[in-house]
């Protein structure tokens, strides 16, 4: 049987193996941290559980059809829960704004702030959709190692306004200033700076829309529980605490694996789902210079700092997501992205999954991550000095509005820096979501999912083509699935 070897466990690595196994090859899954997940890793302490990383589901039809693909289904393995309200936004004046599924209260709610703003939403969620049936529909699952693909679309892709910023897009149709913050939020779920990010990612207003925003029971570590035990029951070998030092190779043709151990594997193939930038720049030996040309100028997306609270308490009334925007906003972002600096200011995400399921916490209290963008390691931070300090900051900060006196009802605290996600996830410059999505880094731009560097090497996950968050990297297996079925002997 024709062997495939996996490095690394995230959604995208895991997405692959089944979609390998389902054509029939024998798939061996190498990852160098203790559990699979990737950045989805699950912590605990004293009775609190935090789920690391992605706490958003959206499009779970992508997750369904992992399990689809051998007769199975996903409820049988875990229960996916729609939120009502998707994210409540906290501006730093005080004013709130919740997003969610029932669209009347959603359209209510931005009367508030402007009620010419509700016949600008209804529009920018027409242009989504547009977006989201080529962006989505049609190009998130198709290789695009061709430069060819690429020119076919080019045509369509500036119909779109794909060259616009999704900041320009959202601020062409509503015109409140808060709500231009709140709807341009999605580009940071997956790595980039709104004022730059192409608009291609104005399609995430209609995915929501479309699918919902779920959480799985359990949360995201029982996705990844439940795809876990899809993979051995199918037969995909597992192998843990295995960190692969290079990929192997005779002339340009990929033959397998030499782990940190010393332990060579062999393999018809090898897909990675190590951060793609990381693999070129340490796992690939000899580079072609155009290969060279495009990591030494790639743009990464921003670093994050992730502070993880159990609180001896519960606050009610604090949504599942909470968007909890401080006073500046364009120069946050110029700062964290171009100059990478920090100051004063600062933005969170405050994920508190005890509202919605209480196995998160003891009786009576909260779990709560909160999630700073920052600037990556190629910014000059000690971060053993300033993860202190910062976690101290959002604390005061979250104390004085949301989370009053939450710092007396602290039962453990830790949290995670960008210098974190190099050691752990051997990211790249310690960045929390690979390359930025720049419209000059995306489809045949971003890192190709058939190797533009050896015969039989693939990649999956965030660095390539789509692009990061779970609907991008899930997806990119399916890329690499139809790239397998084109494979010649
Ligand atoms: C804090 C945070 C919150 C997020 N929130 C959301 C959200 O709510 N919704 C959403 O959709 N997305 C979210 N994202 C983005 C999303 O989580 C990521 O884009 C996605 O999980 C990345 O998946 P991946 O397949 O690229 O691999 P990763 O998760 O990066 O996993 C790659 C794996 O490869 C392993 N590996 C690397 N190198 C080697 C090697 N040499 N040998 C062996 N193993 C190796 C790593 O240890 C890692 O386990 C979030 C990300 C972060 C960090």
């Amino acid at each position: 049987m024709s062997h495939t070897i996996v490095i690394g466990g995230g959604f995208g690595g895991i997405a692959a193996a089944l979609r390998a196994r389902k054509l029939g090859h024998d798939v061996t899954l190498l990852e160098r941290n203790d559990s699979l997940g990737g950045r989805a890793q699950v912590f605990e302490d004293q009775g609190y559980r935090f789920d690391a990383g992605p706490t958003v589901i959206t499009a779970p039809f992508l997750f369904e059809e992992l399990f689809g693909l051998f007769g199975k289904k996903m409820s049988d393995y875990l229960t996916m829960l729609p939120l009502d309200v998707w994210y409540r936004f906290h501006f730093s004046d005080g004013r709130s704004f919740d997003y969610g599924s029932d669209m009347d209260r959603t359209l209510a709610d931005i009367a508030r702030f402007n009620p010419e703003d509700v016949d600008g939403y209804k529009k920018l969620l027409a242009r989504s959709e547009a977006i989201y049936k080529v962006g989505f529909e049609q190009l998130a699952d198709q290789p695009f190692h061709r430069v060819s693909t690429m020119l076919k679309q080019v045509p369509a892709l500036l119909r779109l306004g794909s060259y616009r910023s999704v900041w320009g897009m959202v601020s062409h149709y509503l015109k409140d200033p808060m709500l231009r913050r709140a709807f341009s939020i999605p580009p940071l779920l997956v790595g980039g700076n709104p004022f730059r990010t192409t608009s291609i990612y104005a399609l995430i207003p209609w995915l929501e829309r479309k699918w919902g925003v779920h959480f799985p029971k359990g949360g995201t570590g029982a996705l990844v529980q439940g795809l876990t035990r899809l993979m051995r029951e199918e037969g995909i070998q597992i192998r843990t605490q295995c960190t692969v030092d290079h990929i192997t190779c005779e002339g340009r043709r990929a033959t397998g694996v030499r782990l940190a151990s010393g332990e060579t594997l062999t393999a018809d193939r090898v897909i990675a789902n190590a951060d793609a930038a990381y693999l070129y720049r340490h796992m690939v030996r000899e580079l072609p210079r155009a290969a060279r040309f495009k990591l030494d100028h790639a743009r990464y997306s921003m670093g994050l700092f992730v502070l993880y609270l159990g609180v001896n308490r519960t606050y009610d009334d604090v949504a599942h997501h909470t968007i909890w925007l401080g006073e500046q906003y364009r120069e946050l972002l110029e700062d964290i992205f171009e100059h990478k600096v920090m100051k004063d200011d600062f933005s969170l995400y405050v994920h508190r999954p005890t509202a919605t399921d209480d196995s998160f916490a003891p009786p009576g209290c909260d779990s709560f991550y909160i999630l700073a963008p920052v600037p990556n390691l190629q910014g000059d931070i000690d971060w053993s000095e300033r993860a202190g300090t910062l976690g101290d900051a959002i604390i005061k900060a979250l104390s004085a509005t949301i989370l009053p006196d939450v710092e007396k009802h602290i039962d453990t605290r830790f949290h995670m820096t960008p210098e974190d996600f190099k050691n752990r996830y051997l990211s790249e410059h310690g960045t929390g979501f690979s390359i930025a999505p720049l419209f000059q880094q995306s489809a045949w731009f971003r890192f190709h999912n058939k190797s533009e560097v050896l015969d039989r090497l693939y990649l999956v996950g965030a660095g390539t083509h789509p692009g990061a968050g779970l609907p991008g990297v899930v997806s990119s297996a399916k890329v690499v699935e139809r790239l397998l079925k084109e494979e010649t002997p």
